[in-house]
C-alpha cells in the first residue's frame, strides 16, 4: 500500500539545516496496525506528514497506493490527500465554529465527485461507527476531549481512505478516554483499516501488531509484535502508571 525509498527530509532555517529524516525505507502494508515510537525530536512527525503529504521529502521515492507522490503538484497531492489519507492529529483540530456533522463534512467538500446526498450519508455512518451520532448538532466546544477525538477519528475515516494516520491520538486524553479511543482504532482495525500511530505511550503501542522505533531520523527497529511482547509492554505500562499514582 505505501513504499517510502531513501527518504530524506531536510528542514531549511535562518542557516540551520536539521536533518529530521536521515533515510528511510519501508513498506506497510494493507490490514496493517503499526506504531512509531521514538524519543522527543527523533522525527516521528515528520515521518507522519510525509506520509500524510501535509508535507514533501527533500529526497527519495514515496508510493502510496499506487500513486508514485514524491514529484507532483500541490493540487494533485492535495487531491490524493483527500481521497487517501485520513490524520487524526494529538490536539484533534475540529474547527469550532462548525458542528459535528459539519467538521466530518468538511473533507468531504473538496471531493469532487461527491454530492450533498451522499456526503449526508458518509457522514451519518461515520458518526455512527464512532458511537457520536446523537452529537451531531453539538459544537466542539461542547464535548468532552474523548469525544472529540472520537469526532476527528470520524472525520478521518468518512472517506474510507487507504490509511488511516495519527500522531498520538491519546497524548491530551486521560486514561478512560485514551482506552475509548484506542478501543475505538482496534475495532476500525478489526474491519480492515490500514493504522500508522506514533505514541510514547507503551500501553497504546502495544495494540498495535507492528512496531517500527526512530532514532535520530532513522528507522532502527521494526517488527512484528508477539503476544508476550504486547503482555509485556502491558505490564511495564502498569507498573510506571503505579509507580506515578505512589
Ligand atoms: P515529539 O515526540 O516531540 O513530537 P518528533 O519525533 O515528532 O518529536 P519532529 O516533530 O518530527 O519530532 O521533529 C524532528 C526534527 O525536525 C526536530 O529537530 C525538529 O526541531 C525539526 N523540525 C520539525 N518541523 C520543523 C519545521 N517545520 N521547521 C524546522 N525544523 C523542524
Ligand atoms: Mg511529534
Amino acid at each position: 500500500l505505501i513504499k517510502l525509498e531513501k527518504v530524506k527530509k531536510i528542514f531549511y532555517t535562518e542557516e540551520v539545516e536539521t536533518h529530521a529524516l536521515s533515510n528511510i525505507t519501508f513498506t506497510i502494508n494493507k490490514g496493517e496496525y503499526i506504531s512509531i515510537s521514538g524519543p522527543s525530536g527523533c522525527g516521528k512527525s515528520t515521518l507522519l506528514s510525509l506520509l500524510g503529504l501535509l508535507d514533501t521529502s527533500t529526497e527519495g521515492k514515496y508510493t502510496l497506493a499506487g500513486h508514485e507522490v514524491s514529484n507532483i503538484s500541490k493540487k494533485e497531492r492535495a487531491r490524493i490527500r483527500n481521497e487517501e489519507i485520513g490524520f487524526i492529529f494529538q490536539s484533534f483540530n475540529l474547527i469550532s465554529d462548525l458542528d459535528v456533522e459539519e467538521n466530518v463534512e468538511l473533507p468531504l467538500t473538496y471531493r469532487s465527485n461527491l454530492d450533498k446526498n451522499q456526503r449526508k450519508e458518509m457522514v451519518k455512518k461515520a458518526l455512527e461507527k464512532v458511537d457520536m451520532a446523537h452529537r451531531g448538532k453539538h459544537f466542539p466546544s461542547q464535548l468532552s476531549g474523548g469525544q472529540q477525538q472520537r469526532v476527528a477519528v470520524a472525520r478521518a475515516i468518512a472517506g474510507n481512505p487507504s490509511i488511516l494516520l495519527a500522531d498520538e491520538p491519546t497524548g491530551n486524553l486521560d486514561t478512560k478516554n485514551a482506552e475509548a479511543v484506542m478501543d475505538l482504532l482496534d475495532k476500525l482495525h478489526a474491519e480492515g483499516a490500514t493504522i500508522c500511530m506514533v505514541t510514547h505511550d507503551p500501553r497504546s503501542a502495544s495494540r498495535a501488531e507492528r512496531r517500527i522505533d526512530v532514532l535520530d531520523g532513522l528507522v532502527v527497529a521494526d517488527k512484528k509484535m508477539n503476544i508476550a511482547e504486547k503482555v509485556v509492554a502491558m505490564e511495564t505500562s502498569n507498573e510506571a502508571k503505579a509507580v506515578e499514582a505512589e
